[in-house]
């Protein structure tokens, strides 16, 4: 089919891990932890598949223990009470909750919108239901200055109100936002609430999968929390981030029953159901965390510092290895400004001879497209010559507009100290 020819080509994940191992790089790339899950998570989850009462297919929508753990745990962050039933839908990971909110809610021809930099699923998600994706971009406060800290990216909101039209169904926000580590504001989220006013049809999906991991003094704002955005927001979020067990692919789906309900008669017909034990073991997570872990009140507040921590050393790292980095206000990610970098000699946009070569030979997956994208050659050398993988950020542009992300790179930090401080040793190597 026509939709799907534009993803016969490799994602960037596919090349960038593979690449990673040829090279024996330190892989920063693709975000997932390198430390084992907390205890509590790793014995709930022995328990659940080692019990043969969750060996068989769930409730559809969500094993009722883990829809109602969701409800209790979430209602004081979304500030009302949550119908686990009818408001709560278990998705394989919070990438099926996107791609089901877009078959459920999105009609062929319609318009979704996306904040670029996006991560990268959500086009797939779109294209595949037969929508037509539009864009709007998060662009530097003061132009002409260099982007020293993810706040100092907004969203243009005159290009918002521009793109959207009585076609729009679906804006998909993200935050704290993948790759730029932005973490928008209550006043940020105000500001597109009123723009969204004036186009009644347009549901918001606010991707908050990175909820947990906020820096400094920022507070993580859910979209359905503004005022009147409940009705028209589908929250997701994914136990994959929250306790460090992204092969698991447990997410869900929150919001008001009007817009989850389609999601779950679709969830029906695309898997049915998502894995039962580990449901259970989330269940059973979920009610845990609120509980004092490692000296802190909660797992929760632990996670937080404990990333905390890693950012302030990497962020530092990056400094200290003379190069630019966009501090990130949440998330595991950090972007550096490339563009001094690529004007030195030694550093050539084109593929290097041996990731041509290896390519050549079928080791790698490469998109054929970006052979002459400044970005994925600059993390292809940094990979090759350093020993460091970073993921290039054009990757989380449509392809039309790949050359506008194409000064950056992203790091992925949610790794052991111990592969940080190497990383950092090889990033400060001349
Ligand atoms: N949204 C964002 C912003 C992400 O970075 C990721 C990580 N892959 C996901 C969604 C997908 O989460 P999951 O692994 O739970 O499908
Ligand atoms: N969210 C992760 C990242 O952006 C993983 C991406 C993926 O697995 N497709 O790195």
């Amino acid at each position: 089919p026509q939709r799907v020819q534009q993803f016969l080509e490799p994602s960037v994940w596919l090349e960038f891990s593979p690449l990673s191992s040829l090279c024996d790089a330190i892989n920063l790339g693709q975000g997932f932890p390198d430390w084992k899950p907390p205890k509590f998570v790793t014995e709930a989850a022995s328990k659940a598949t080692s019990d043969p009462s969750w060996s068989q297919y769930a409730r559809s929508s969500g094993l009722p223990s883990l829809v109602s753990s969701i409800s209790k745990t979430y209602a004081p962050l979304l500030q009302r009470t949550i119908d686990p039933f009818k408001e709560v839908c278990v998705t394989v990971g919070a990438s099926e909750a996107i791609f089901l909110a877009c078959q459920s809610l999105v009609e062929p021809g319609d318009e979704v919108i996306f904040v670029e930099p996006a991560f990268d699923i959500y086009f797939g998600a779109v294209i595949y239901a037969g929508a037509t994706p539009k864009f709007v971009s998060l662009q530097p406060k003061e132009t002409g200055r260099p982007i020293v800290s993810a706040s100092d990216l907004q969203l243009d909101y005159h290009q918002l109100r521009e793109v959207l039209s009585e076609r729009s169904r679906l804006l998909v926000l993200n935050t704290p936002h993948n790759p730029t580590g932005k973490v928008f504001q209550r006043e940020e989220l105000e500001n597109i609430a009123k723009v969204l006013q004036d186009f009644p049809r347009c549901f918001v999906l606010c991707d908050e999968v990175y909820q947990h991991l906020v820096y400094d003094d920022e507070v993580h704002v859910p979209m359905a929390t503004i005022d009147n955005m409940w009705e028209r927001t589908i929250s997701v979020y994914s136990a994959g981030k929250t306790f460090s067990v992204t092969g698991w692919k447990i997410g869900w789906a929150i919001g008001p029953a009007h817009l989850i309900r389609p999601m779950m008669l679709s969830q029906q017909w695309i898997v049915f159901s998502t894995c039962t034990p580990l449901q259970q073991a989330v269940a059973a997570s979920l009610e845990q965390a609120n509980q004092p872990f490692e000296n802190e009140p909660t797992y929760y507040a632990w996670l937080k510092k404990y990333y905390q921590r890693k950012r302030d050393y990497f962020y530092q790292a990056l400094i200290d290895a003379g190069l630019h980095p966009v501090k990130p206000q949440g998330s595991f990610f950090i972007m550096i400004d490339i563009s001094e970098m690529m004007k030195r000699g030694n550093i050539r946009n084109e593929m290097p001879p041996i990731v041509r070569e290896w390519w050549n030979q079928g080791k790698l997956d490469i998109d054929a497209t970006t052979q002459e994208a400044v970005d994925y050659n600059f993390c292809r050398w940094q990979a090759v010559e350093k020993g460091v993988t970073a993921i290039p950020s054009s990757a989380f542009y449509s392809r039309q507009h790949r050359h506008l992300g194409s000064r950056y790179v992203r790091f992925s930090f949610c790794k052991e100290d111990s592969v940080l401080e190497q990383a950092k040793e090889r990033l400060l190597k001349k």
